[in-house]
């Protein structure tokens, strides 16, 4: 701050407080690499709990060094906060190819398992586009044409189940991670949607008729009706998996 002060413009405080943070963390590792410790087994973590902070500080970083940089928001906090949070600060500075390693800072709920915190920074990769680590299911938000939460509980079904099988089938079954299911309410977007997947369900919406079409590769390939379409759906999405992804001997 006294530094500062003798500029003809001086920083305002928040700026100075970026520089300190910036200047430290590359100090710090000059200063490790001239006990002996090679630059490239260093790695910098400069975490700020604010957002902005955050960006600011990191994109100081990688204009200033080209050490590997470890990216994290601190104290995010809790459930949406907390992952909306991480999600905007990472989501920028890995956008600007920022960001060697991350970790998302959760405060877990009473019970709530410590887990959250991968599958938030997992999500986040993938939503990127940059790493892929379990299929994905699109599901339509639901609206007025239908009533019922069938679309609902399949998607939180057949989306708990890949993730589930993801330790067994990424040895199993190689590049089942790319995978996309589509699980849609009714016919407006049911079929469209689902031809853009790799395997999607149509449910009927409200006024419709019992059954749900299911698409394969963009083709239409059965139509499940009757009370057990969730199971039915799943076991459909299993023989997919084995068929497409399954190593031939
Ligand atoms: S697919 Fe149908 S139920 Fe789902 S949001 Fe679109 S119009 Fe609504």
């Amino acid at each position: 701050m006294d530094e500062n002060s003798q500029r003809p413009t001086p920083w305002d405080a928040r700026q100075v407080m970026y520089e300190a943070l910036i200047a430290s963390a590359i100090d710090s590792a000059q200063m490790a690499e001239s006990f002996g410790l090679p630059a490239r087994q260093i790695i910098l973590s400069c975490k700020v709990s604010g957002v902005q902070d955050l960006i600011a500080v990191y994109q100081g970083l990688a204009q200033r060094c080209s050490y590997a940089l470890h990216l994290g928001l601190t104290e995010a906090g809790m459930g949406t906060k907390g992952t909306v949070a991480s999600t905007a600060a990472l989501s920028v500075l890995l956008q600007q190819g920022i960001g060697d390693t991350i970790r998302v800072s959760l405060t877990p709920a009473p019970g709530e398992a410590r887990t959250q915190e991968v599958v938030v920074a997992s999500e986040i990769l993938q939503a990127l586009g940059l790493r892929t680590f379990v299929p994905s299911v699109t599901a339509c938000p639901g609206c007025g044409r239908t009533t019922s939460t069938t679309f609902q509980e399949l998607a939180k079904q057949i989306d708990d189940y890949l993730r589930q099988s993801m330790p067994v089938w990424r040895t199993q079954y190689p590049g089942v991670e790319s995978m996309k299911v589509a699980v849609m309410g009714c016919i407006v977007n049911g079929p469209g949607e689902s031809k853009h997947a790799d395997i999607g369900i149509s449910l009927p919406g409200t006024g419709e008729a019992p059954a749900a079409p299911v698409y394969i590769d963009g083709e239409k390939a059965l139509t499940l009706r009757g009370n057990n379409i969730a199971n039915d759906f799943q076991a459909v999405v299993e023989r997919y998996i084995q068929q497409r992804f399954g190593v031939q001997a």
